[in-house]
């Protein structure tokens, strides 16, 4: 993604002399190796509009993402050779409605819509990964996740994801690395857009900002509650669920993003109940039922149909495909697929899969989340809580386990929630073959 630039340029006194050798000079000049060397220095010259031989020249340039106007001014002070002075300013694309000329500066990243990839690799019977990653909190953990993100571009994930913060509280975090990671990295950003404390005035000011960096992919939540509060209430003008969300983007923007929602196999963590008696539950429940520390909860089967007719609403409203909640019972997600499809439900389903890298963060999401843990993982954590090596080791080839077991269904996609760590991402990866 570029910038463009209305660059004013006047004569610098004594006009007549200086023009007349700067007209001497432009005709010297070849105009083609003029803008190699433009383009070599990150700036493209759209248009050069001369008014007379000592008047103003409006010219329009294209600078390269990141490329800001102090640079360009370094360089053309330079470049017109002390003839000319110019008053440069940044071309509002939102105003103007988009880019003044078709843009020279790019990334393969841009305006791809992820469902036409997905629909590729399925029809061509390749597994393909796609990487999940938060806003740091801090500017050291930021330049962290950038560099880590350069470095895991080299595994071209289909698409990464950028979670939107608890409550709006990192939104601004979330499109500039979605920014970044399309135009520094050309990976192609799927951006979470929550409606906690949104508006629809904020929804469509993130969604200007994704149409003018080619931001073209969403995914369309209703978001956690802010921190400290637990119960998610919706603000005045705004949305009330992940479907209005879909509903909002679909009728305000038509097909010009690529919307993904949020699936849950066990069921949304709000609908999953106590139970005190097993033997109270029916043979497709005991399939969902989540054991822990915190007790026994279920997804009754009556709100499971209800959450699957709402899931198709989403779907229905628009969403491309779905990423799924984290899972560690392979059997629960599979199960999920099979009920997605009986009900109608026939867009892609990506696994969500959760590397396991240290013992507490583990704990506390699946009980957060209510995850069904197996046994065998539940007794494999406590045998290597001790060691953060052991349990990252661990981490490693339970998701490769849970991977194989994906393939082995005919899955395709892997969606790994990357906890913007490369290590056990690439551990999994080289253990299935498919790390570059
Ligand atoms: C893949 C994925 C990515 C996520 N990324 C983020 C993130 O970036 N930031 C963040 O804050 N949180 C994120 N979350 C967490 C998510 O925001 C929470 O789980 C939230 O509580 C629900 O979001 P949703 O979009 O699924 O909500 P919704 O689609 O609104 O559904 C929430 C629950 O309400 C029920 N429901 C809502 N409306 C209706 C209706 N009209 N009729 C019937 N049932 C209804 C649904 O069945 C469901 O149980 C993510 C979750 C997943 C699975």
């Amino acid at each position: 993604m570029s910038s463009f630039f209305a660059v004013t340029h006047t004569f610098k006194a004594p006009v007549e002399t200086n023009s007349a050798s700067f007209w001497a000079w432009m005709s010297t000049v070849d105009k083609a190796a003029e803008q190699e060397k433009h383009i070599a220095a990150g700036f493209y010259n759209h248009s050069f509009m001369p008014t007379g031989k000592t008047g103003t020249i409006i010219c329009i340039w294209e600078a390269k993402f990141e490329v800001e106007a102090g640079a360009l001014q370094a360089y053309l002070d330079t470049w017109t050779n002390g003839f000319l002075n110019q008053d440069i300013k940044r071309i509002d694309v939102q105003l103007s409605g988009g880019p003044p000329f078709p843009k020279h500066f790019t990334s393969p990243a841009a305006d791809v819509k992820i469902i036409n990839l997905i629909n590729e690799k399925i029809a061509a019977d390749e597994i393909f990964v796609a990487f999940e990653y938060y806003p740091p909190r801090t500017e050291t953990g930021v330049t962290n996740l950038l560099n880590r993100c350069e470095l895991m571009a080299t595994q071209d994930p289909m698409y990464s994801d950028v979670t939107w913060g608890a409550g709006g509280s990192t939104s601004d975090l979330t499109v500039e690395l979605c920014k970044k990671m399309q135009h520094r990295y050309d990976m192609i950003a799927n951006m979470h857009l929550t409606c906690t404390n949104m508006e629809e005035s904020k929804v469509d000011e993130a969604l200007a900002v994704c149409k003018e960096y080619g931001i073209n992919n969403i995914v369309a939540l209703r978001g956690d509650p802010p921190a400290g509060q637990d119960k998610w209430e919706a603000t005045d003008g705004g949305f009330t669920c992940g479907l209005d969300l879909v509903r909002y983007i679909r009728k305000g923007y038509g097909d010009y993003f690529g919307i993904s929602v949020a699936g849950y196999p066990e069921g949304h963590p709000n609908v999953l109940h106590e139970v005190k008696d097993k033997s109270t539950l029916s043979a497709s429940e005991l399939t969902r039922l989540v054991e822990n520390a915190d007790g026994m909860f279920v997804c009754s089967d009556e709100d499971y149909e209800k959450e699957m007719a709402y899931l198709k609403e989403k779907v229905d409203a628009g969403a491309d495909f779905i990423i799924t909640q984290m899972f560690f019972d392979v059997e629960v997600f599979f199960k999920f697929c099979d009920d997605c499809k009986e009900r109608g439900i026939m867009c892609p389903v990506m696994p969500g899969i959760m590397l396991i890298q240290a013992y507490g963060g583990f704990k506390r999401m699946t009980s957060l989340c209510k995850s069904r843990v197996p046994q065998s993982v539940v007794d494999a954590m406590e045998g290597v809580k001790d060691s953060s090596d052991d349990v990252k080791a661990y981490g490693m080839k339970f998701g490769t386990e849970v991977c194989q077991a994906l393939i082995a269904k005919g899955h395709k996609g892997l969606h790994l929630y990357t906890l913007n760590q490369e290590k056990v991402t690439f551990g999994v990866m080289e253990a299935l073959g498919i790390k570059k």
